[in-house]
């Protein structure tokens, strides 16, 4: 059952993350048209208008979370400058800020408990046996390739070993058909085995996974509706399979659509003339930022 129906409103996760230790906030959606640029490979994941604009529309609550469990790629300067730049566009959220990086026992017990399950096995294949399957084809050029399971057991079995030094693949059930209805493109269907493979659930250095993390975080904070980019439509589908497994609550998913410049390459927030920073730096008023994103959602949306 969903967890909206036992909240007097929904919740909605505003996720910053930093994929590129050059991070600003940035304005996304919006797709200014006489930019030109190639795409970088972190995924845009800072819909924080679209988020807003959700939560305004439904009497929501914005949770803001710092994916900052990468110590390599997470700075502090970054989410302070986010922080600032949230408040100049008169953005409350709900405080606490939810760092992942103080919440690794969460993820800790999330793991063991997939073990236990037989849920996930050790992969000890290399960059090199990973890139080789990156050059099998695959039709998403931004979505990881189905793994071609080398490292799956015959059979699932429970396990209390652990492994520090390995990565771990979640088994994902072959055939099984996969669907939600996302409140921005509605009916979704993937086939796990086909459309993805065992995806990764913990890394060689010890640190949870993109998927993981979500997952245990989007179920401890209740969030009720996920606002994101549609890059992440069959993220979704993996985390459906997690949620399952560890036995929590499936939230609501509304994906944003792609925005793509003038030469139909999909924007980042990479971009520095997106940042928001940049923008006030030209003179630009909250209120003329906020109003240009609104625009530009609704003319993607519309030309979808
Ligand atoms: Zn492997």
């Amino acid at each position: 059952m969903p967890i909206s129906t036992t909240l007097p409103h929904p919740k909605l996760s505003v996720v910053f993350s930093s994929p590129h230790p050059s991070q600003y906030l940035h304005a996304l959606p919006w797709s200014p048209r006489s930019i030109s640029y190639r795409p970088p490979p972190p995924r845009p994941r800072c819909y924080l208008l679209a988020s807003l604009h959700r939560a305004r529309d439904h009497n929501g609550t914005l949770l803001l979370r710092n994916e900052d469990i990468d110590p390599h790629r997470s700075k502090p300067a970054y989410l302070e400058a986010t922080l600032e730049d949230l408040a100049w566009l008169g953005i409350e959220w709900q405080p606490p800020l939810i760092s992942q990086s103080q919440r690794t026992d969460l993820y800790h017990s999330a793991f063991h408990r997939l073990l236990q399950q037989g849920d996930i096995y050790p992969c000890h294949c290399s960059r090199k046996d990973l890139a080789l399957m990156m050059h099998a084809p695959h039709e998403d050029e931004n979505d990881e390739p189905v793994y071609d399971g080398h490292c799956r057991p015959t059979h699932a079995a429970p396990s209390l070993i652990e492994d520090q030094a390995s990565n771990y693949r979640f088994r994902v059930s072959d055939g099984e058909t996969i669907t939600f209805t996302d409140l921005n493109h509605g009916p979704q269907s993937f086939t796990a085995g086909k459309d993805f493979g065992d995806f990764l659930i913990w890394r060689g250095d010890n640190l949870p996974s993109y998927q993981l993390a979500c997952v245990v975080d989007d179920a401890d904070t209740q969030i009720t509706e996920v606002v994101r980019g549609a890059d992440l439509l069959k993220s979704t589908a993996r985390q459906i399979l997690l949620q399952r497994a560890l036995n929590l609550p499936q939230p609501s998913y509304f994906h944003t659509h792609l925005l793509r410049d003038e030469h139909g390459l999909r924007l980042a927030k990479r971009h520095d003339a997106l940042a928001i920073r940049t923008l006030r730096a030209q003179g630009l008023t909250p209120s003329q930022v906020l109003s240009l994103a609104t625009q530009s959602m609704t003319s993607v949306t519309s030309n979808s």
